[in-house]
């Protein structure tokens, strides 16, 4: 990256979070090359699911909009670059268009986290997708206005879904 790109990034990671916040991942496999020990002095706590280790998400080290242990980050998040700061960097897109992207974004997302809230799930510390699955696993409330909310929290996790897919996620 150059310094110019490096502000750029700065930039737009500072306005999104999403691949930090529990957004865009549940969490971040651990690799060989991460320092269990000093990450966990740090905050972060691997967790094993399905025989993987991994830093569940929302991770603790995102703090006032920005990573709190940059130069000591795991190596699955030094690896990770979405489509919008890749396409930035390559000179494919300006800054002011993966700006309005994110904020598309965002303001997708605020209306999601006020849905949970409204169906009685306020775990800010658990990542999206799993607050969404815990909504829709039964028992469920078959109250008029919990089955409505259901539905408009579904059609909001498709819409954000195909919007992170399209323009975030990478392969
Ligand atoms: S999703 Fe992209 S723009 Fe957002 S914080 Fe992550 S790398 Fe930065
Ligand atoms: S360690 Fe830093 S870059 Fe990695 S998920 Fe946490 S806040 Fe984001």
């Amino acid at each position: 990256m150059t310094e110019l790109n490096d502000t750029a990034a700065s930039r737009l990671c500072a306005a999104c979070g999403m691949c930090c916040n529990g957004v865009l991942f549940h969490g971040m496999q651990v690799q060989p090359q991460d320092s269990l020990r000093s990450l966990a002095s740090k905050g972060l706590k691997p967790k094993r699911r399905d025989g993987d280790l991994f830093f569940p998400q929302p991770c603790p080290a995102h703090q006032d909009s920005y990573c709190q242990i940059y130069n000591d980050r795991p190596q699955r998040c030094r690896a990770f670059v979405c489509k919008q700061l890749a396409a930035v960097i390559d000179g494919k897109k300006t800054e002011a268009a993966a700006l309005e992207k994110i904020r598309e974004a965002r303001v997708l997302t605020a209306e999601i986290f006020d849905l949970l809230v409204a169906l009685g799930d306020s775990r800010d510390h658990r990542a999206l997708a799993v607050r969404c699955a815990g909504i829709f696993t039964p028992p469920l409330d078959a109250s008029p206005e919990a089955t409505r909310l259901r539905e408009v929290l579904r059609v909001a996790m498709e819409k954000l879904d195909r919007l992170l897919s399209m323009d975030f996620r990478t392969p």
